[in-house]
C-alpha cells in the first residue's frame, strides 16, 4: 500500500506512540487529581505544552489543548466575534478558502447578525494582502486566514496580513493545521494573535489539537465545566493524545528546512509524471506551496471514481479534502479559483510525508495513468 493522504491523517509516529503508551496502559491517573497517578499525568501535560510551545516559539501558557483543528478554529474565531460584539465591532474577514472548521463556524455567526466578508483567492490559489486592506475596517472583530491550504496546498501571505491587523488593532488568527510539521512556524515572526494545530496530521493521534493565543489576548471559552486548561478549555484532558502530540510536534517540527527540501524534490517529481498524463492541471501555484501537497484535474474524470480506482491498485489518495469527499459538490477552493468546469470534479490530491520517496511517488504515478485511462475509456470520453 502507499499511502499519499498525510494531509487528512498522517501516520502515528514512533516517538508519538512511545509517549502516549504509558497514558493508556500504566497511568489512570486524571491530570487534576492530587494523588500520585494524577500528577504523573499532569506533569505528561506540562512537557507536552512546553514541546508543542517550543515548536512554534510561543511560551507553555499561550497554548490552550483542544481536541483538534476543528475546536481550536470554532474556538477561536467564536471568542474573537463574541469579544467583538462588546466594543460593537460586527464584522469578520476570512478567506474564501479556509476549512469548513472557519466557513460553517462564520455562517453560523452571520446568522446571528455578523457580517462576513470573503477574501477571494486567484486563479492560483492566493489571497492578496491589498484586498484584506480593503475588508479590514474599524469595525472588524477578526481576521482569519489559513496559513496554508488543505486542498491545493498554496501558503498564503499570513505574515503581511498580520502585519497590517496589528496596525489596525484587529485579532488576527491563522489556520496552522497543515502547515505545521511542513513551514517552519514561530508565532512572534508571523506576528498573529492566534493559531491553530491539529495532531494527527503531523504524526500525532487524532483527537488533540491546540490553539496558540498570544498572551494578552482575551480568549473564551468553547467548553464550560470543570475550569480545565485555565478555565478555556473544560472537560478532562486526553493525556495520552496530547502526551502523543508533545512528542509530534517536536520531531515534526525540527529540521524543516532540510526535510521540506527533500520532501519538495519527491513532490515535483510526482508533478512531473501526473502532468505527462493528457488532458492534467495542477491546480495551485508552486510559490509558495507546501512541500508536501500535490493536487492534479484530469479533464472527462471523477475525482472521487479515481480515489475508488486508486484504492483498488494500493493507493490511498483523496479527491479534494477529506471532509468533502463523499460530498457531491465540487470543491469551495477550486470553484473560488475559477477553475474550468471540465477539471473542477476531476481533482486528485496526492499528499506526502517525510517518509515518502521516490519510488513510492512513481509507482502512484503509473496506478493513476492507468486509472485515468480506464476510466476514460468506460465513460468513453474523447478529450
Ligand atoms: N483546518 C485545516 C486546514 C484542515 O486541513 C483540517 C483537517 O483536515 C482542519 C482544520 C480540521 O482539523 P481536525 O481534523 O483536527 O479537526
Amino acid at each position: 500500500m502507499i499511502y499519499l493522504d498525510n494531509a487528512a491523517s498522517a501516520p502515528v509516529l514512533e516517538c508519538a506512540r512511545a509517549a502516549a503508551e504509558p497514558f493508556l496502559w500504566e497511568c489512570c491517573g486524571n491530570p487534576s487529581s492530587v494523588h500520585t497517578e494524577g500528577r504523573r499525568a499532569a506533569l505528561a501535560l506540562i512537557e507536552a505544552r512546553e514541546k508543542c510551545a517550543r515548536a512554534i516559539g510561543a511560551s507553555p501558557e499561550e497554548i490552550v489543548f483542544t481536541s483538534g483543528g476543528t475546536e481550536s478554529d470554532n474556538m477561536a474565531v467564536r471568542s474573537a466575534a463574541l469579544l467583538g460584539l462588546r466594543s460593537g465591532k460586527k464584522r469578520i474577514v476570512t478567506t474564501e478558502i479556509e476549512h469548513p472548521a472557519v466557513l460553517e463556524c462564520c455562517k453560523f455567526l452571520e446568522d446571528w447578525g455578523f457580517e462576513v466578508k470573503y477574501l477571494g483567492v486567484n486563479g492560483s490559489g492566493y489571497v492578496s494582502p491589498e484586498q484584506a486592506a480593503e475588508l479590514i475596517t474599524p469595525d472588524t472583530a477578526l481576521v482569519s486566514v489559513m496559513t496554508a491550504n488543505n486542498e491545493v496546498g498554496t501558503v498564503q501571505p499570513v505574515r503581511e496580513i498580520a502585519s497590517l491587523c496589528r496596525e489596525r488593532g484587529v485579532l488576527f488568527h491563522t489556520d496552522a493545521v497543515q502547515a505545521a510539521g511542513m513551514l517552519p512556524l514561530d508565532v512572534g515572526e508571523l506576528g498573529c494573535d492566534m493559531l491553530s494545530v491539529s495532531a494527527h496530521k503531523l504524526g500525532g493521534i487524532r483527537g488533540a489539537g491546540l490553539l496558540y493565543c498570544r498572551r494578552g489576548t482575551p480568549l473564551l471559552p468553547l467548553i464550560y465545566g470543570g475550569g480545565q486548561e485555565n478555565g478555556l478549555r473544560s472537560g478532562t484532558e486526553n493525556t495520552a493524545a496530547i502526551a502523543a502530540m508533545g512528542a509530534a510536534m517536536e520531531h515534526a517540527c525540527a529540521d524543516i528546512p532540510v526535510k521540506s527540501a527533500r520532501m519538495a524534490a519527491v513532490r515535483d517529481r510526482l508533478i512531473s509524471l501526473l502532468l505527462e498524463i493528457p488532458h492534467s492541471r495542477l491546480n495551485g501555484g508552486m510559490s509558495p506551496r507546501l512541500c508536501g501537497n500535490v493536487n492534479v484535474s484530469f479533464a472527462g474524470v471523477e475525482g472521487e471514481s479515481l480515489v475508488l480506482g486508486l484504492d483498488l491498485r494500493g493507493v490511498c489518495a483523496s479527491s479534494g479534502s477529506a471532509c468533502a469527499s463523499g460530498d457531491e459538490r465540487p470543491s469551495h477552493v477550486l470553484s473560488a479559483m475559477n477553475t474550468p468546469r471540465e477539471l473542477l470534479k476531476g481533482s486528485l490530491r496526492l499528499t506526502l510525508s517525510e517518509f515518502t520517496t521516490i519510488s513510492d511517488v512513481e509507482q502512484a504515478a503509473v496506478a493513476v495513468r492507468d486509472t485515468v485511462e480506464t476510466l476514460r475509456e468506460l465513460r468513453v470520453w474523447t478529450g
